[in-house]
This record gives structure tokens, C-alpha cells and sequence, in this order.
């Protein structure tokens, strides 16, 4: 049996490079974005009703790593990057199909002109994703606080601390006003530690730089926190 599938819509995220971005939806609270509704599906009515919703499930399309064999054994970064696990006892985007599941905060419909936007935060999707499908979270059947969660028992924890060099806290002032809570989000998003596993378990004084919108956000790991040393539009 062959398959058609074909995007419903696209993601404009802050997330501009899979570094950085935090493994699941919900950790880093302050990542907004906005789906655009695209082609034949972009008919208003389709979304009556969806504002009654706080939280949608996006199917989603792994559109960078989707050029690579999917792997039936990983490597998780919960089990220190070492240890290998079946792909679908995991959420490793090399898989089968490609297809990745995010519930996320919907923050609102916007339509204008025709044009159909849904607004949503707290998601972990790379700008530009596809979206192959929406839904309506449902508390009643769709959250199950006692289900065994497996390597995914914790939250990953975010142990390292987060200090602004003033060069940066004087930036971020004039930044704010076209990012709003931007000093806050980038808190959250180096709070995740970002390095690989192997590179957490040295000693080091790597740069290490994240993009977040147009600004290339420089940042090394010192005494066990974070150091955000500059930010740079590019
Ligand atoms: N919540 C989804 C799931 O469980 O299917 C995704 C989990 S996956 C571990 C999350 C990672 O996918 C992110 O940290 C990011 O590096 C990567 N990612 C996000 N959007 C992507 C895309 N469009 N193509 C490839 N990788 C993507």
C-alpha cells in the first residue's frame, strides 16, 4: 500500500537550527509560533469551534531529518547517549514515516484577509515544519497521570543555572521590544543544557551559539552555569 500525505500547514517557529530546541513541547514555555494554513485547507470554517480548545495536537512531518534511514535501535539522550533502546519504545525522530507528535499551548485563530493562522507556544517545532494534522487535546482520555512512563518517568531536569554577561543584558533591553519575553526564553532554553550527553559529561569552555529568531545567541558552559556572552543579528 502506498500513502499520499500532504501538509496542511507550515510552522513559523523562533527555532531556526534543531540545536537548542527542547526534546519535548511544554519545557520552554516562551517558544511561540504560528501556523499558517496553507492551500485548500486554509478554509475558515474548518477551524470553527477550535477556540474552545487551550491545547491542540499537532502531527508533524521531521522534515529535516527525514533524508535519513530511520534507526530500529537508538541512542536516547535520557539514557546518557550511550545506551540503546527500540525506536518505538522511544521518540527519536529517525523512524518510520517521519511523523512526530507534539501537544502544545493554542494561544488563538487568526484569520485575515482569508488567511488562516492558528497561534501557539510551548511547542518544539523547527521553523518551516509541515503540519500534517490538528486536533483538540482532551484532558478526560488523552491525560493519564498514572501510566508508566518508562526512561521518561522525570521531567529532564534542568540543572545548570543561567547568567547574562552585561554586554548581553544591555542588548536584550533594546531586543525586548521586538521580542517580548525574549530574556526569558533564552533562560529557558539554555536552562534544558542543550550539549550533546558526551559533551556534558567533560570538563569544557566550548562556545557554543544558538539561533533564535535572527539573533545568534553565544553562550559557554562556567563553574557549572551558563554564561550567555552575546547575542548577534545575523
Ligand atoms: N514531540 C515530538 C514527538 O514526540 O514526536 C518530537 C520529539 S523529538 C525528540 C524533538 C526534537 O525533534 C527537537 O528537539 C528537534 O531537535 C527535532 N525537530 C523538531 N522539528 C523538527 C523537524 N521539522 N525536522 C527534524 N527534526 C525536528
Amino acid at each position: 500500500m502506498q500513502l499520499t500525505i500532504e501538509p496542511i500547514g507550515i510552522v513559523h517557529s523562533p527555532y531556526k537550527q534543531k540545536f537548542g530546541i527542547p526534546r519535548q513541547p511544554g519545557l520552554v514555555t516562551h517558544a511561540s509560533g504560528v501556523i499558517e494554513i496553507l492551500g485548500k485547507y486554509n478554509r475558515p470554517e474548518a477551524f470553527e469551534g477550535i477556540e474552545q480548545y487551550s491545547h491542540l495536537w499537532l502531527e508533524f512531518y521531521f522534515h529535516q531529518t527525514a533524508d535519513k534511514e530511520w534507526k530500529p535501535s537508538v541512542r536516547p539522550p535520557r539514557l546518557g547517549g550511550n545506551k540503546k533502546i527500540g525506536c518505538f519504545a522511544t521518540r527519536s525522530n529517525f523512524r518510520p514515516n517521519n511523523i512526530g507528535l507534539s501537544v502544545v499551548q493554542f494561544k488563538g485563530l487568526e484569520i485575515k484577509q482569508g488567511q488562516v493562522k492558528l497561534h501557539i507556544a510551548a511547542h518544539d517545532l523547527l521553523d518551516q515544519t509541515p503540519i500534517l494534522d490538528i486536533k483538540p487535546y482532551i484532558p478526560y482520555s488523552d491525560a493519564l497521570p498514572q501510566a508508566n512512563a518508562g526512561i521518561f518517568e522525570q521531567a529532564p531536569e534542568t540543572t545548570l543555572s543561567v547568567e547574562l554577561s552585561s554586554t548581553v543584558e544591555s542588548k536584550l533591553v533594546h531586543l525586548e521590544n521586538r521580542y517580548p519575553n525574549l530574556t526569558e526564553f533564552i533562560y529557558q532554553v539554555l536552562a534544558q543544557d542543550p550539549r550533546p550527553a558526551y559533551m556534558k559529561a567533560k570538563a569544557n569552555r566550548d562556545d557554543f551559539s544558538i539561533q533564535l529568531y535572527d539573533l545568534d545567541i553565544k553562550w559557554r558552559v562556567q563553574d557549572k552555569q551558563i554564561l550567555v556572552t552575546d547575542i548577534i543579528s545575523v
